[in-house]
């Protein structure tokens, strides 16, 4: 059963068929899904969604696919929780955590567009699936491709952190490790695209793609109990996310199933790449191409495919941007370790830290509603804090060079030496 009408040119509107292509022929704008929502609103419902798998596929309707779901079967359903650790840290007094970072199976928000791009992949007949990824994709796309048995190519910038390459390679896929930046290997994957026959997941079926991350804005407002926040931070690198999230929410309300959406959105990007955040600072209607330069290597894409979206997105919602420094993203991850127990990678600790940064501005007040959005793990980042977390105590195995060494650490409380 489809629910879907085809793709549709998000500049002059022509209509294409459903296939593996993603630029208009006629204007060069990019295709996207189109649904027929009236057929959609007759079967969905909250109580519908809320008997549905907990993954994403309880949103099967609102995705671009014709059959059934073949890949990604626990992919997303992931918590939700009020950071009130954090939001007394802050200052704040309403604060949520959207925690991907323990997405199933490979610890980011990418493999919920990875199940949603591998199943149309199949239902499109390719045998061989292939992305350009600025990291959390080429783990999601080895792992997801390895288990439903398809070839696969992952190209990366060859200066990835350690625990992406390894979080990749143990997947067995072919791995391609390019001398250059992610918008090259980007373009670089384009010409490739144009000669085999291969399902770039982020590239000729980028539409079908991208629709996976509505069901993170999906997510959002079913576990606030079917409505959206006051504010959402997201992290931008494409712009996808954000400008899914948003669509996200303004379908749930086309649908009947929440009642309004008043939603500020919030861009987050690092300084060393913020070309988005630039433009909504410079009220431009251009983003203006940027060479990376951050340690959030899975944010560094310098030449957003969708840029403009997330900005008209943004200034739609009556939200904002904001950018962080290196030593900021820092601070950011090991700020939501101490007060949530979490450890983002360096995509929420930007998240994080311009959420700080918007707070202290007043641009996030301090009794509205704020998602925070967490998208992938910090396991797979650990270059970006080891030099700034300290060192364990290394002591003798005797219970006297225990003492000596730890009895006066002024960081320790001293209710911790009471005795027995
Ligand atoms: C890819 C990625 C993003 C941003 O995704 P876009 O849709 O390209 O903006 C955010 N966080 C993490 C951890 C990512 O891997
Ligand atoms: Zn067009």
């Amino acid at each position: 059963m489809s629910y879907v009408k085809g793709l549709k040119c998000r500049e002059c509107h022509r209509l294409y068929p459903t296939e593996a292509v993603y630029v208009c022929e006629f204007c060069f704008g990019s295709l996207e899904v189109d649904y027929d929502y009236d057929k959609i609103k007759s079967v969905l419902s909250r109580r519908k969604i809320e008997e549905g798998p907990k993954s994403i596929w309880r949103y099967r309707e609102l995705l671009p696919i014709d059959g059934r779901p073949t890949v990604g079967f626990h992919a997303g359903f992931t918590p939700l929780f009020r950071a009130d650790n954090l939001a007394r840290e802050l200052g704040h007094s309403e604060l949520y955590v959207k925690d991907d970072s323990v997405c199933h199976p490979t610890l980011s928000f990418k493999d919920r567009v990875v199940a949603v791009a591998l199943t149309k992949a199949k239902e499109l007949g390719f045998k061989t699936v292939a992305c350009a990824s600025t990291g959390n994709l080429a783990g999601s796309v080895s792992a997801q491709a390895a288990w439903a048995g398809l070839n696969r190519f992952i190209f990366i910038p060859a200066d990835l952190e350690h625990g992406k390459v390894v979080g990749s390679l143990t997947y067995a896929p072919n791995l391609v490790a390019v001398e250059g930046n992610y918008d090259e290997v980007n373009r670089l994957c384009a010409e490739i695209a144009a000669r085999y026959r291969w399902a770039f997941v982020n590239i000729n079926i980028r539409p079908y793609y991208a629709e996976g991350s509505k069901t993170y804005g999906f997510e959002v407002a079913e576990q606030l109990g079917w409505r959206t926040p006051r504010h959402l931070v997201v992290p931008v690198a494409s712009g996808s996310l954000l400008v899914k999230i948003w669509k996200a929410f303004n379908e749930f309300k086309k649908l009947g199933l929440i009642d309004s959406v008043d939603s500020k959105i919030h861009a987050a990007q690092a300084e060393g790449c913020s070309p988005v955040v630039a433009a909504l600072r410079e009220k431009s209607e251009i983003i203006k191409p940027v060479k990376p330069k951050t340690i959030a290597k899975s944010l560094a894409i310098g030449n957003p495919a969708d840029g403009i979206y997330a900005c008209d997105a943004v200034k739609e919602s009556g939200g904002s941007g904001g950018a962080v420094t290196d030593a900021e993203i820092v601070e950011g991850i090991k700020l939501l370790a101490r007060t949530e127990g979490i450890f983002t990678e360096t995509a929420g600790g930007v998240t994080v830290a311009v959420t700080k940064k918007l707070i202290e501005k007043g641009v996030i007040p301090k009794n509205e509603s704020c998602v925070i959005c967490i998208t992938g793990n910090g396991l797979k980042t650990q270059e970006a804090v080891s030099d700034h977390i300290g060192k364990p105590y290394k002591i003798k195995p005797t219970l006297e060079s225990f003492e000596t060494s730890l009895r006066n650490e002024s960081t320790i409380k001293e209710e911790v030496w009471q005795s027995r």
